[in-house]
């Protein structure tokens, strides 16, 4: 079990199993949404459970995305979103306070990454999603 909590520690959670894959991101949204180069962990939405700050959490659902974004209203740290949709989790990683023990898979939506952002690591990258997911 992983848990996560918000810069306040309003919002708590908790996520069981084995999470599918940890990423980053470069898409404008989770750019705007998350920072740049923003982390996340995914896996299936019924490992996750709010076990605090529920009346906290609010949320913004940005056009076309498959992923909503869900934040502390109190100190609105990104909270990513909390699985709600599509069957899936995908947590931002920062929120994390224990190692969720796997390591980064790749960049993702290189596309859309700044200029001034360079990616340093030799991981793969696609201009997309990854390529064995929709
Ligand atoms: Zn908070
Ligand atoms: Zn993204």
């Amino acid at each position: 079990m992983i848990k996560g909590s918000c810069a306040c520690g309003a919002v708590r959670v908790e996520i069981d199993g084995t999470p599918q894959v940890l990423s980053y991101c470069h898409c404008s949204r989770c750019r705007k949404t998350a920072g740049a180069a923003a982390a996340f962990l995914i896996g299936k939405g019924s490992d996750v459970r709010v076990t605090a700050g529920q009346d906290a959490i609010k949320s913004f659902s940005p056009e076309g995305a498959v992923y909503g974004r869900f934040f502390c209203g109190e100190c609105g740290s990104a909270l990513g979103d909390l699985g709600l949709k599509e069957g899936s989790y995908a947590i931002t990683a920062s929120i994390l306070d224990e190692d969720p023990g796997l390591r980064p898979a790749g960049h993702i939506f290189t596309g859309s990454k700044p200029d001034w952002y360079e990616i340093c690591d030799g991981l793969d990258q696609y201009e997309g999603d990854f390529p064995s997911q929709s």
